[in-house]
């Protein structure tokens, strides 16, 4: 490839917007450019780092014994109704309707549908287990899509599906696709730890997240490094058992501390205490104070009938952020506080700045006075697990660590076969309901976490298996006709031994295209100059290392 036609514009000032080092680089390397909130084009260097992650995922995956095929992005709505997920994904799936008035949503994952297609074409034990997957675009409207490639609204993914006999069958498939996720990153030349993990929404028993160990991550990851206990923070318990007084006083909110332990506050709400862990600890960061809140309330038309309500306060940094729960709904909803400015978000503020409140995902309530407002029944003092905190299988002290979720894998049993009907005839003809996995990997979250493990101050470096191309030779001056012609011999020989090479052909200072080599990354640099003419030697550079060498131009290729 000569740099000279490749579509790499690349910026020399730090775009305004990007808060993140991979979102940052992406855009100054001219890997990715915005074309909405959350949805990205890749460029030519970009797309050709996805392909090589695709393609270690893909063999991965066939190695483990998946089958790969394409799912519609389109999904009829009647299926999801069938799980009953079509009013649980909420706010965070796109939905559309066709001209008929059929409704149907993008699909932000998709075991609805694929269970629907096993059910119909598999019938008997024989053609168990199986392992679909797909590597494609899945949709979800994100609160707070940010981080470039990190959080999407659009975004690739690599979905792979088991389906077996029994739950044995089930956990052995779970356990080649936990082995092939630690070969993938491993092969992308990333450092992550698996993680114990929540199933969330997608539901299930046992699952693991894989976490790319870095600062910008937005989640906490706990592990132990005596024995082998690892957790996502959300999924590791809190420690309900701090409770200091003071750090109330300022909010004046009224307390009755007798009810504090997180089963009790979860039994008054009605939740269960993982659903109200998760609540609470949504938006907040390190530790946070809720109170419960009672009574009815009547905020812009909307009327919060009977709010069993819990408000958490976010006390990290002078954020704080506060959550309504109803009981009777579950409704979560954002409060703001009296005097108080909440919004992380400049976006949802700008939206919200005059509203008084509205249950609206992306709206806060503003001025909103605990006692006055609600009535306060109790404030409780939860704390998150931390560093130092006993491990609870040896009680050695806790590390903990921001960690960016790169993929999951849930053991989902039979929530989907049995919403959906997929059974199969055992061995004695009788209908069984198939046992199911499901196993996620962000492809695209994977590039940009990537990048955060591997930059220096001038740019990224590529760890060599997912590098866009390995090697740029650079003539230093397109002027001098030999320098020029050993270049492009060069950049011929290392294309002929198949090596990915790029040439940077353009008429530009040697400092310019330093510069780019360094911010695109290529993990080897080729100088043609003067001393190649005078002494026959190329100059090379390790761009991790920083190393550089002279050899003969003979002994390159
Ligand atoms: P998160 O906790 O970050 O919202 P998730 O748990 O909702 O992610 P899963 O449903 O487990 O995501 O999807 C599988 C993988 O898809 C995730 O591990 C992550 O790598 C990736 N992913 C999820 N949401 C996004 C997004 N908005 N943008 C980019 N990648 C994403
Ligand atoms: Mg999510
Ligand atoms: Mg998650
Ligand atoms: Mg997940």
């Amino acid at each position: 490839m000569r740099v000279s036609q490749l579509l790499a514009p690349t910026l020399r000032e730090d775009p305004a917007e990007a808060e993140v080092v991979s979102h940052r680089l992406m855009l100054r390397a001219g890997f990715i450019r915005k074309a909405a909130a959350g949805v990205y084009t890749y460029l030519p260097l970009g797309y050709r780092v996805l392909q090589k992650i695709m393609n270690i995922i893909r063999e991965e995956m066939n190695k483990a014994g998946g089958q790969e095929l394409l799912l519609p992005i389109i999904q009829p709505a009647e299926l999801w109704q069938q799980t009953g997920r079509w009013d649980v994904y909420g706010e965070e799936m796109f939905r559309l309707n066709d001209r008929h008035g059929r409704a149907f949503c993008l699909g932000p994952t998709h075991e609805e549908i694929i269970t629907d297609l096993v059910k119909n074409e598999i019938n008997s034990y024989k053609q168990l287990p199986l392992l679909l997957y797909q590597i494609q675009n899945k949709y979800r409207d994100e609160k707070r899509p940010r981080f470039g490639l990190m959080r999407g609204r659009e975004f690739i993914m690599k979905d792979l599906y088991s389906f077996d006999k029994d739950e044995e069958g089930m956990k052995i498939s779970y356990q080649k696709m936990y082995d092939a996720y630690s070969n993938v990153f491993r092969r992308c030349g990333l450092e992550f730890r698996a993680v114990e993990a929540d199933p969330g929404a997608i539901g299930g028993g046992t699952s693991h997240e894989f976490m790319v160990l870095a600062d910008s991550g937005e989640a906490v990851v706990v592990y132990c490094e005596k024995c082998d206990y690892a957790a996502n923070r959300e999924k590791a318990c809190a420690k309900p058992d701090i409770y200091e007084k003071e750090e109330m006083q300022p909010l004046e909110l009224v307390h009755t501390p007798e009810v504090r332990t997180i089963e009790e506050v979860a039994g008054f709400l009605q939740l269960s205490p993982k659903r109200l862990i998760k609540t609470l600890f949504y938006e907040a960061d390190d530790r946070l104070i809720c109170a419960l809140i009672r009574g009815d309330r009547e905020i812009n038309e909307i009327k919060l009938k009977n709010t069993v309500g819990c408000l958490h306060l976010k006390l990290a940094a002078d954020e704080r952020v506060a959550a309504v729960v109803g009981a009777e709904t579950g409704f979560v909803g954002p409060v703001g506080l009296e005097g108080i400015d909440i919004y992380a978000d400049p976006e949802v503020a700008e939206m919200s700045n005059a509203v008084a409140g509205a249950n609206k995902n992306g709206y806060h309530y503003l001025n909103v006075n605990p006692g006055r407002d609600f009535k306060v029944d109790m404030v409780v003092d939860l704390r998150l697990v931390q560093e130092g905190d006993s491990c609870p299988g040896c009680g050695t002290p806790l590390h903990a660590t921001k960690g960016i979720e790169v993929g999951q894998v849930f053991q989902l049993g039979t929530k989907y076969s049995e919403a959906i009907g997929a059974k199969y005839h055992d061995e004695h003809g009788e209908e069984r309901l198939m046992v199911m996995g499901c196993y996620g990997i962000g492809v695209s979250r994977t590039m940009a976490a990537a990048i955060e493990q591997n930059h220096d101050k001038d740019g990224i470096i590529w760890p060599v298996a997912i590098a866009p191309f390995h090697v740029v030779v650079i003539p230093v001056s397109t002027k001098e006709e030999e320098q020029v012609q050993v270049a492009e011999q060069l950049y011929q020989e290392l294309l002929d031994a198949g090596i990915e090479v790029v040439i940077d052909d353009r008429a530009d200072r040697a400092g310019v295209k330093f510069k780019d080599a360094d911010l695109i990354g290529y993990p080897l640099r080729l100088t043609v100059g003067k001393r190649t003419i005078e002494e026959g030697t190329v100059d090379i550079k390790v761009r991790r290392t920083g190393e550089e060498m002279a050899v003969p131009v003979a002994r390159v290729t």
